[in-house]
């Protein structure tokens, strides 16, 4: 088991059905993603923009391509024509310059909000409780050209497997809330994006819909 092709195969025999694979390729060459395409992978999850600006250019074009690294408002524009979904949307800013962007190029954009529950710092996102405030159905209704489809986090990077859980169970906690206010009514407000290589298992058990994975299928990245 230690193709590309196989450890695909193997996790995707795992992953519950209805549960969407994200094969995180970032940091990988061109080769590995498209053997796993080859092996009938089709949705992609990049970290940088320009890598992933030219992976879209030398890939089949019927890759979805997801953004999941920390947006740079410098980046937005070269990202908007290549991208299908951003996971890693977490300021009002950010939302105003896509839609603006998404709107100059005549397109609407699917992005997620994403959630900072975990221990550590430093990592990107809006606390569950920022979420509910700055998602309101006036500010959506001031974005036409952005949907947002769902949330996306991380657990903590520990071992404790109650800690990892209980940040699950947080994410999951907010996009119901979400789901169940200010997108009520709107069904494609549906994707709860959380679990990685070592947790998904756990993420997937509290409610992930979507996961983002890949160590498990490329091997260690060499930054
Ligand atoms: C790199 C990354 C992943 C994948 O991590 P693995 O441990 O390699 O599975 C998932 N989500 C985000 C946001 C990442 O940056």
């Amino acid at each position: 088991m230690n193709s590309i092709t196989s450890r695909l195969t193997a996790l995707r025999a795992e992953i519950p059905a209805g549960v969407e694979l994200v094969a995180v390729s970032k940091f990988h060459p061109a080769e590995a993603l498209r053997e796993a395409y080859d092996a009938g992978q089709r949705v992609f999850g990049e970290s940088r923009v320009p890598e992933l600006v030219s992976k879209a250019a030398e890939l089949p074009s019927d890759i979805a391509w997801h953004f999941i690294g920390h947006l740079q408002t410098n980046k937005v524009r070269a990202l908007m024509p290549h991208v299908s979904l951003i996971h890693s949307v977490d300021s009002e800013r950010l939302l105003r310059l896509i839609d603006a962007e998404a709107r100059r190029i005549g397109r609407r954009v699917d992005v997620l909000v994403q959630l900072h529950v975990a221990r550590e710092e430093t990592k990107f996102g809006l606390t569950p409780l920022e979420a509910l405030e700055l998602i309101t159905p006036e500010l959506t209704a001031s974005l036409p050209g952005i949907r947002i489809t769902g949330v996306m986090g991380m657990a903590s990077n520990v071992d404790d497997e109650a800690r990892i859980r209980a940040d699950f169970r947080k994410i999951r906690t907010t996009f119901d809330r979400l789901a169940s206010t200010v997108f009520a009514g709107h069904p494609e407000f549906s994707i709860v994006s959380m679990g990685m290589s070592h947790d998904w298992p756990i993420a997937v058990s509290e409610g992930a819909g979507m996961v983002r994975i890949g160590t498990t299928i490329f091997g260690e990245r060499e930054y």
